[in-house]
């Protein structure tokens, strides 16, 4: 599956493409237009929509209105609305469809975690998240139209099956069963003068740090029962942080 803000810059012959119905890049009806009898999937921006699946980054659906967003469009007959998050905003993202008794194996789960070649991401693959994903975009450097780069994507063949969906319990707990993963807070006092703290992060199973960004997400996590832990300066520097330059999400 691929996907561009840009249409022009999508090649033919993807099984299939991810658009965009509202947002600042509404690609959905030029992408359809362009590729008949594709697969297309529409993932709107805005929670207020009913839409075939969310886009769960900062600036676009939060967290806390995801799971009110998702009952939405299933009340309304869309088929296992998607939630789509960065690998490290994804935990989050289940905790709170669990928290809204909204089954996993009711929506499908689609990540973007680049940089750990062509993986859905999973407990066995990367392991940043503790449930195998529906679908993983991997990559933002694929070949395009006229040697543009757009984003592509892995997805499970029955990513647009027909129900009955596979099975996924939803009783698993999310985030206890992961004990490598924790909030890894970086101790203020420890920061020296002149440097800025350098905040919050997820230490995901892999040992990478993920910088937590947003208020709501940090909630999350700590409502999803991560345990928090504070490190040093020092430690932090140790697990490849550079003061100023915020980790790479995902
Ligand atoms: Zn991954």
């Amino acid at each position: 599956m691929l996907d561009s803000i840009y249409p022009g810059n999508l090649p033919a012959g993807a099984d299939a493409y991810l658009a965009y119905p509202d947002g600042a890049w509404p690609t959905a009806a030029a992408v359809k237009a362009k590729f008949p009898g594709k697969h297309v999937l529409v993932l709107s921006v805005f929670a207020r929509d009913v839409s075939e699946g969310y886009d769960r980054e900062p600036l676009d659906v939060d967290v806390t209105e995801l799971a009110a967003a998702i009952k939405r469009s299933m009340a309304a007959g869309i088929w296992r609305p998607v939630c789509y998050a960065s690998a490290a905003n994804m935990t989050a993202c289940m905790a709170a469809l669990r928290q809204a008794a909204i089954p996993l194996n009711a929506v499908r789960l689609l990540t973007a975690h680049y940089g750990a070649g062509q993986h859905i991401c999973g407990p066995h693959t990367c392991g940043l998240v503790v449930l195998d994903m529906d679908g993983t975009q991997w990559r933002d450097n694929a070949p395009g139209v006229g040697g543009s780069l757009v984003d592509e994507s892995v997805l499970l063949d029955d990513f647009f099956g027909a129900q009955p969906a596979p099975v996924r319990s939803p009783t698993i707990p999310v985030p206890v069963e992961e004990p490598d993963m924790i909030i890894f807070n970086v101790d203020q006092k420890s920061v020296p003068p002149g440097a800025p703290w350098p905040g919050t992060f997820l230490l995901a199973a892999d040992a990478t740090l993920h910088h937590i960004t947003s208020p709501a997400d940090l909630a999350s996590y700590q409502a999803a029962g991560l345990k928090e832990e504070t490190f040093s300066f020092a430690e932090y520097l140790a697990r490849g942080g550079v003061p100023g330059v915020p980790v790479r999400v995902p």
